[in-house]
C-alpha cells in the first residue's frame, strides 16, 4: 500500500477542486451568458439606429437639401458613437462620418454589406489586429422600393468587454474567497473527523501492546461512535477473556499439582522404610496408582477441552446421519460397568431418532452428564435417559435420584473447576470439567443445557439439541 495523506490533505484537496470547479463552471456560463445578452442587445442598438440613418439617407436621396451626405453622417456618428459609411450597390464607399472620406472609393467587402444590399439587416462581431473586438452591422437604404445602397456601421466593443472584465475579476476574487473559506472548512472538519480516529488508533496500539484496561471516550459522528463503543467492548471481552485464561492456567496448574505431591508423600515413607512391609508397600502403591489414574483422567479432560475450543474457531463441524437412540445406547452401554459398581441402575428410554450431527460431541454431552448423574446417585439409586423428539429440536433428558445441587451453586456449575463439595468431588474422582466440557459440546451442537435440581431428592440435565 503506498503511503496517503493525512486526512486534512485529503480533504482540503477535495474541498478546493469542487469550490474551484463549482465557482469556474458556474463562472464560465454566467460570463458566457452576460456577453451573449450585452452583444445583443449592442446589436438591437446597431440596427435600430442604423434603421433611423438609413431613413435620413433615403430621404436626402430624395430631396437632398443644405445638409451634404457627410453632415449627416457625421452628426449620427456624433449623437450614437457608431460610425457610418455609406457604400452604393457595387460596394464602393462614397461617404463616410469623416470629410473627406479615407475610405472614399474603395471597396468593402464585409459580409454584412453583402447581405443588406440583398435587403437584409444583420450584425457580426470582429476583433481588430490590436485585439479590440468591433461590432460591425449593416442595413439597406431604398429609395422608391429598390436598394440604391447600404449603410456599413461599426460599433466599439471596449464598453462591452470592460464590463465583463470587471464582472471576470469580480468572479475571481469570490473564487479565491471560497476557496479560503473551503480550507477553512476542510480544516475544521478534518480535525472533527479525526480527532477520535486519532484517539481509537492510539487506543489500538495501547491494547495491542498489552494494555489491556485501554478505553476510549466515543465521540464524532455517528458512526465513529458505534466504532468507538465496539473498541470498547472488544476491550471488554479481552479482558475477559484474558482473566478467563489467566484462572484457567493457574486452576489446572493447582489441579496437577495435587495428584503429584500426593504421590510424593505416597512415595516418600517406602523410601525411608527399613521393616520391608509388604502390606504397606502395597498399600502405598495402590494409593499412588489411584492418583495417576486421577492425574490422567484430569489431562486427558484437558485435552479435551483444549479440542473443544480449537473447535470453535473451525465453524463447521462435521455431521453425520446417526440415529440418536443408538448413539445414546452406545454412551449408557459404556457407563453400565460403573453404575454396576456403584448400584445404581441405568436405564435408556429412547425411541428411534434420525439426526445429522458430530456424533462424539453429542457423547461428550450425554456422557459427561450420564456419568455426573451415577457419580453422584447413592447406591440403590436411579439415572434415567430419555429422549423426546420434536419437529425442530430433540429434548433429551438425564434424570437421577442423587443428592440434588443446592441453588446456590447452580449458576456456577458449567464453569471450569467448579465443584459444588470440593473434598467430596475429590474423593469420586471428579475434576470439575466435566460441565464445562458438556456445556462446550453442546454449545458446537447448537444446543443448549439447563438444570433443575432439589436437594436431597435428585436432578434433571436437559440438553435440548436444534435437529
Ligand atoms: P466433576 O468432575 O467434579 O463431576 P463437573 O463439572 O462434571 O465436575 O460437575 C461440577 C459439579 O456439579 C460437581 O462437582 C458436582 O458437585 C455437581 N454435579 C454435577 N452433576 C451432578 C448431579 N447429577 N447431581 C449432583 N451434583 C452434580
Amino acid at each position: 500500500m503506498s503511503r496517503r495523506w493525512p486526512l486534512w490533505v485529503e480533504l482540503t484537496v477535495v474541498f478546493v477542486l469542487v469550490a474551484g470547479l463549482a465557482l469556474t463552471g458556474g463562472g464560465f456560463l454566467l460570463l458566457k451568458r452576460v456577453e451573449r445578452q450585452s452583444l445583443a442587445e449592442q446589436a438591437e442598438t446597431v440596427l435600430g439606429q442604423g434603421a433611423i440613418v438609413a431613413h435620413r439617407v433615403s430621404v436626402w436621396h430624395r430631396a437632398p437639401g443644405t445638409d451634404t451626405l457627410p453632415l449627416i453622417l457625421y452628426r449620427f456618428h456624433q449623437e450614437t458613437g457608431i460610425r457610418p459609411v455609406y457604400v452604393d450597390r457595387t460596394h464602393t464607399a462614397l461617404a463616410d462620418s469623416w470629410d473627406p472620406s479615407p475610405l472614399a472609393g474603395q471597396t468593402l467587402s464585409h459580409p454584412e454589406l453583402a447581405r443588406a444590399l440583398a435587403g437584409e439587416a444583420s450584425t457580426g462581431v470582429r476583433r481588430l489586429p490590436g485585439g479590440a473586438r468591433v461590432m460591425y452591422g449593416a442595413v439597406p437604404v431604398r429609395q422608391n422600393g429598390e436598394i440604391a445602397g447600404a449603410l456599413l456601421l461599426s460599433a466599439d466593443l471596449a464598453p462591452v468587454d470592460s464590463a465583463l472584465w470587471e464582472l471576470t475579476q469580480q468572479l475571481l476574487l469570490a473564487a479565491l474567497a471560497a476557496g479560503v473559506v473551503a480550507v477553512a472548512l476542510a480544516l475544521g472538519f478534518a480535525r472533527t473527523l479525526s480527532a477520535p480516529l486519532v484517539r481509537l488508533s492510539q487506543a489500538a496500539g495501547a491494547l495491542a501492546g498489552g494494555r489491556l484496561e485501554t478505553r476510549v471516550q466515543p465521540g464524532g459522528s455517528l458512526e465513529l461512535r458505534d466504532l468507538g463503543e465496539s473498541f470498547n467492548q472488544m476491550a471488554d471481552d479481552l479482558g475477559r477473556l484474558d482473566r478467563q485464561r489467566r484462572a484457567f492456567v493457574a486452576d489446572a496448574s493447582h489441579e496437577l499439582r495435587t495428584p503429584v505431591a500426593a504421590i510424593r508423600a505416597l512415595a516418600e515413607p517406602l523410601l525411608t522404610d527399613t521393616r520391608g512391609d509388604l502390606a504397606l508397600y502395597k498399600e502405598h502403591l495402590s494409593d499412588i496408582v489411584h492418583e495417576c489414574d486421577r492425574s490422567a483422567r484430569l489431562v486427558e479432560r484437558l485435552l479435551d477441552l483444549a479440542r473443544l475450543d480449537a473447535r470453535q474457531e473451525l465453524s463447521a463441524a462435521p455431521a453425520e446421519a446417526v440415529d440418536l437412540s443408538e448413539a445414546l445406547s452406545a454412551v449408557v452401554h459404556e457407563l453400565q460397568p460403573l453404575a454396576r459398581k456403584r448400584n445404581v441402575s441405568l436405564e435408556l428410554d429412547a425411541p428411534p431418532v434420525g439426526a445429522r450431527l458430530d456424533v462424539r460431541l453429542l457423547e461428550a454431552v450425554v456422557g459427561n452428564l450420564v456419568e455426573n448423574a451415577v457419580k453422584y446417585t447413592p447406591a440403590g439409586g436411579q439415572v434415567r435417559v430419555s429422549v423426546t423428539p420434536g419437529d425442530r429440536e430433540a429434548v433429551i433428558r438425564v434424570s437421577d435420584t442423587g443428592r440434588g445441587i443446592p441453588p446456590e451453586h447452580l449458576p456456577h456449575i458449567f464453569e471450569r473447576f467448579y465443584r459444588v463439595d470440593k473434598a467430596r468431588a475429590r474423593a469420586t474422582g471428579g475434576t470439575g470439567l466435566g460441565l464445562a466440557i458438556a456445556s462446550e459440546a453442546a454449545a458446537l451442537l447448537g444446543g443448549r443445557i439447563s438444570v433443575s435440581s432439589e436437594v436431597g431428592k435428585g436432578s434433571t440435565f436437559t440438553f435440548t439439541l436444534p435437529m
